[in-house]
């Protein structure tokens, strides 16, 4: 027990104000006998404005709710009463300015001749320390919400994730990590992850760990890495695995963040074989945007179209296009858009050396994840050689027909060919009204010739023949092989003078022909029986038999000569 009063003066004061928390004494009323100058500090007051004061009515008239404060009850007052220590550790004082101060205080009795004769109270503010408390009650309910936070994250997540201990107990497992290998948490927490994997990871684990504890090198910690994954139903799959390590308390903990790959590994080789389909077709496979930017192109591309891959990608479609067909593009692509796909367009494209391809296009569209179109694929054949071909049959075609409308020895119109120009000559007849005629020329005595100097030299006569046919009429008239040594010539718009007249030539310019046969002269003549056609309601059988008709005429009469008119 300290008796004040024999404190000397200057030691008392030099204590009061090393003092780093405030210190202030009360008089048995209560006045304030003295206060320290950190004591007033925290309290906005002077010394002087404190000292003589009655405290509690000073700085301790209220409680912090603003409920009145009776003298009474305060513990400062008690001291001077009971002689007791009253240490008040959450109360508030009043400051000048009338905002509270929280302290925690002490009260204890100041005693004089063995009798007390006051209290000192030292006080401290619990500023500081509230403001801490308060940053630590932020803080934790920061970490709690994080915490939740990062457990629905962790329940969430589409990765499984899976701790362990550094002996390889399984700690935790969310969700996912529960449906990709098919336990329930309660069935693994506390097992040896072992359990979830195959042989050979099995047998290697433990080694795995004990190898990262000693020596701080893991074969897994870090970025992911494909290892196999087994399920409860003893089935395994590929997974991601990625290993964190961190350390607490209770040593290691490995965190694993597991992707199951099976699915993408399907794909993956489901598109590594599109892939080389694609690279090894025959056909061009090139893609686009919907702004024409070439986004795709195969190697059959590069060989039809003669770009690489580098040298178009980025390029716009119409560089593919001639000038003629520049406005296509746009309206395919169009027609792309509105869902419709094209199949086997016939177009052109232009290569890159500027030969120009015939090309069937085959177009669809590409969808985005979203389902929605942004862009267009194509397959574009070229029917060069197809084209070629078709080219080929058709000539082949036209030459067949013309075989069975040409007579393969002389090269004249058989009697088929002679029908297909007959019936141009009888519609000009129908529309002009100009009438034509034909000639009916028979060999003379052909069996003698024959027979005389052969089939081949009888061959001879009949081509010589010909030609002197086709030169003694003109390109619009039509001469015909009508039978063995028997023609047929039709005079376009030919009256029977006229065509009489060209028969007249024609058995002159034969009788003149000059044909070798055994180193002497063949002499060939030929009769002929002219006829104009000029009615028509006139059948041609009727028009040709009378032709006949003059020809038996001119053989009768003496052979090598003409007849256009009837005896009568
Ligand atoms: P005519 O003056 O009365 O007409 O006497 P012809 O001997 O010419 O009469 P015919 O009709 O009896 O004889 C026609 C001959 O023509 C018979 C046949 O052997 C011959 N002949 C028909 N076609 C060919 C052919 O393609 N080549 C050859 N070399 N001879 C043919
Ligand atoms: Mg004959
Ligand atoms: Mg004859």
């Amino acid at each position: 027990m300290i008796d004040i009063k024999q404190i000397p003066e200057f030691t008392f004061e030099m204590i009061l104000n090393a003092a780093n928390e405030g210190i202030y004494g009360v008089d048995l009323e209560g006045k304030t006998t003295f206060c320290n100058e950190y004591g007033a500090h925290l309290l906005g007051y002077e010394i002087d404005e404190i000292v003589g004061q009655p405290q509690h009515n000073l700085i301790h008239y209220k409680h912090p709710d603003g409920s009145p404060y009776e003298k009474e009850n305060c513990p400062t007052y008690a001291t001077s009463q009971d002689g007791q220590i009253h240490h008040i550790k959450d109360e508030v004082f009043w400051k000048k300015d009338g905002t509270s101060l929280p302290v925690e205080y002490k009260s204890n009795p100041i005693y004089h001749n063995k009798k007390i004769v006051g209290a000192v109270i030292t006080f401290n503010s619990r500023e500081k320390e509230l403001k801490l408390e308060m940053e630590r009650h932020q803080a934790l309910a920061q970490l709690r919400q994080s915490q939740q936070e990062l457990k629905a994250v962790f329940n969430t997540v589409v990765d499984g994730i899976i701790s362990i201990d550094e002996k390889g107990t399984l700690l935790h497992l969310n969700r996912a990590a529960e449906s990709m290998f098919g336990y329930k948490s309660k069935e693994v927490l506390g097992k040896n992850v072992r359990m979830l994997m195959p042989e050979p990871y099995t047998t290697e684990h433990d080694s795995y760990l004990e190898n990262y504890l000693k020596t701080g090198k893991a074969k897994v910690i870090g970025i992911g890495r494909e290892v196999v994954g087994l399920r409860k139903d003893g089935s395994t799959f590929p997974m991601e695995l990625g290993i964190s390590a961190t350390v607490n308390d209770k040593g290691y903990q490995f965190t694993g963040i597991t992707k199951d790959i099976s699915r993408l590994k399907q794909s993956m080789a489901v598109q590594a074989r599109l892939v080389s389909v694609i690279e090894n077709t025959d056909d061009a496979v090139l893609g686009c945007l919907l702004d024409g930017t070439i986004n795709l192109w195969n190697r059959a591309a590069q060989r039809i179209f003669g770009y690489s891959e580098s040298e178009i990608v980025g390029r716009h479609i119409s560089t593919l296009v001639p000038d003629d067909f520049q406005h296509e593009p746009a309206y395919l692509i169009e027609s792309i858009k509105r869902g419709q796909t094209l199949t086997n367009f016939e177009t052109k494209r232009l290569r890159k050396d500027g030969l120009i391809v015939d090309v069937a296009l085959t177009l669809s569209p590409f969808f985005d994840s979203l389902g929605e179109i942004n862009g267009v694929s194509s397959i574009a054949r070229d029917i060069r050689h197809q084209k070629e071909l078709l080219k080929e049959k058709e000539n082949l075609i036209q030459k067949l027909e013309e075989a069975t409308l040409t007579d393969p020895l002389t090269g004249l119109l058989n009697r088929r060919g002679f029908a297909s120009r007959l019936d141009n000559e009888l519609a000009r007849f129908r529309r002009n009204q100009r009438p034509f005629s034909i000639l009916l020329l028979d060999i003379d005595h052909f069996k003698k010739i024959n027979d005389i100097h052969g089939h081949s030299t009888g061959d001879r006569v009949l081509q010589e023949l010909s030609l002197k046919l086709t030169s003694n009429t003109r390109e619009i008239d039509t001469v015909c092989r009508w039978g063995g040594e028997e023609f047929l010539i039709l005079l376009v718009e030919s009256e029977l003078s006229g065509a009489t007249q060209v028969a007249e030539k024609i058995r002159a310019a034969i009788e003149d022909m000059k044909i070798q046969a055994d180193r002497k002269h063949l002499p060939v003549t030929v009769s002929i029986g002219v006829s104009e056609f000029e009615n028509p309601d006139t059948k041609f059988e009727s028009f040709l038999k009378e032709a006949d008709d003059r020809l038996y005429q001119a053989k009768s009469e003496g052979r090598n000569r003409v007849v256009a008119s009837d005896l009568s």
